[in-house]
């Protein structure tokens, strides 16, 4: 490529719509949990593409099979439907409690399928009045208006005009908040396993099952959106399991398509049957190419070596960040669940989680925020033991240039 070619970070600010603030470097090249820049500067991959990339960068079982369906063939709409949609459909309700998948290329988009057939069932149940979704503050749905309306936080859904109607926003984990709201008006409560993009936030004990114990009392559908906290990502395939509470709908993406975009909304047989021909679709969901690769992400994601792994690996974290912060005292605490960790800053260190990660960057290691709080650290779940050794001692470094 001549010089007057080479693409350039500053083409971001000229040409893109300014909705993002991406780093200064480029990355043009990864495998397993390494990056490499425009510069050929090496980084070790904390991020995972927020928690996306769960079987690393380029991974042979993912290049396979989007090179073999890529010489076969790509897109066919919903027109007809397809062999490598109806493996994975097939594989999804094997795999979990559902009976049915709906197809969706988001997050967002499964979850805006979530929240219509909610308002659905509840309309041909029990009428139009029965439409108040009940969602929980810090809460992240997706960017569509409806998901960013669920979403709990405001500042993400104001200034777009009026919003989509009966959304109630309570505190997570406040059981008697939802005690006291929750009403035979209440179509369905969604909730995060354990949140994301609020700060990575677990239950509390017994939080997810009282939800569902009163959804059940009101005739209202529990909703659990895993989009971040599926597909392995908690050390089992899907967080539901480990809470030992099952939802009536759930949807997932991010690591299901392992960095090929691809959602889907899981569902039982007798809700389904609300959607009929015509309810609901879109041009892409189920595309051949993105079926293909999810199948033989979930083919090994699934494996309990794998699951096993996270656990093994998450501890490694744990264990390295707890030696970290022995050095620096930054993190209050280190929380979440598998490979969904946050290191939240303590007081002196309020607001300066980007810090960290500005820092990291400078030190070849990529990790994330959740918050203006939390380090978050989303990696691939079969990332290389040594390469976490190689981070921690990077992200060692990189605090040790800011304190
Ligand atoms: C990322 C995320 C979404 C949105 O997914 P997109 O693919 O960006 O639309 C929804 N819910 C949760 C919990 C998420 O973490």
């Amino acid at each position: 490529m001549t010089m007057e070619n080479k693409v350039e970070r500053s083409w971001f600010d000229e040409v893109m719509v300014p909705c993002y603030s991406p780093m200064e470097m480029i990355p043009v090249e990864g495998k397993g949990s390494r990056i490499w820049d425009q510069e050929g500067k090496e980084y070790i991959d904390f991020a995972g593409g927020i928690a996306v990339s769960c079987l690393g960068h380029c991974h042979p079982v993912m290049v396979n099979a989007i090179t073999e369906q890529a010489n076969k063939i790509w897109h066919v709409s919903n027109v007809m439907t397809n062999e490598p949609a109806l493996r994975l459909a097939r594989k999804l309700t094997e795999l979990t409690f559902a009976d049915k998948v709906f197809f969706a290329n988001s997050g967002a988009e499964a979850n805006e399928a979530a929240f219509k057939l909610a308002r659905r069932v509840a309309a041909e149940r029990y009428g139009e009045e029965k439409s108040e979704i009940i969602a929980f503050k810090q809460g992240f749905h997706g960017r569509t208006f409806f998901t960013v309306t669920v979403g709990g936080q405001s500042a993400y859904s104001d200034g777009f005009g009026p919003k989509p109607g009966n959304v109630t926003h309570l505190d997570y984990n406040d059981i008697e908040a939802l005690k006291a709201h929750i009403s035979d008006k209440t179509c369905a409560v969604v909730m995060e396993p354990l949140q994301g993009e609020g700060g990575i936030v677990s239950p509390v004990p017994d939080f997810a099952q009282a939800v569902r114990e009163l959804c059940d009392e009101h005739n209202a559908l529990l909703i659990f959106d895993e989009v971040q906290t599926g597909n392995g990502r908690t050390g089992n395939l899907y967080a539901y399991e480990g809470l030992g509470v099952t939802p009536d709908i759930l949807s997932t993406a991010k690591s299901l398509g392992g960095g090929f975009p691809i959602g889907a909304m899981l569902t039982t047989d007798e809700l389904a049957s609300h959607m009929q021909v015509g309810t609901h679709g879109s041009t892409y969901g189920g595309n051949p190419l993105a079926c293909a690769v999810a199948e033989a992400v979930l083919d090994e994601i699934s494996k309990p070596e794998t699951l096993n792994g996270v656990l093994e690996r998450e501890i490694l974290f744990r264990e390295g960040l707890a030696e970290i912060n022995s050095k620096y005292s930054i993190f209050s605490e280190i929380r979440g669940e598998g490979l969904l960790l946050g290191a939240a800053m303590n007081e002196e260190w309020q607001g300066r989680a980007k810090d960290v990660l500005a820092a990291a960057g400078k030190e070849g290691l990529m990790v994330l925020v959740a918050g203006a709080n939390v380090v978050r650290f989303t990696p691939s779940l079969v990332i290389a033991k040594d390469d976490i050794k190689e981070g921690l001692a990077r992200l060692d470094k990189a605090i040790a240039s800011i304190v």
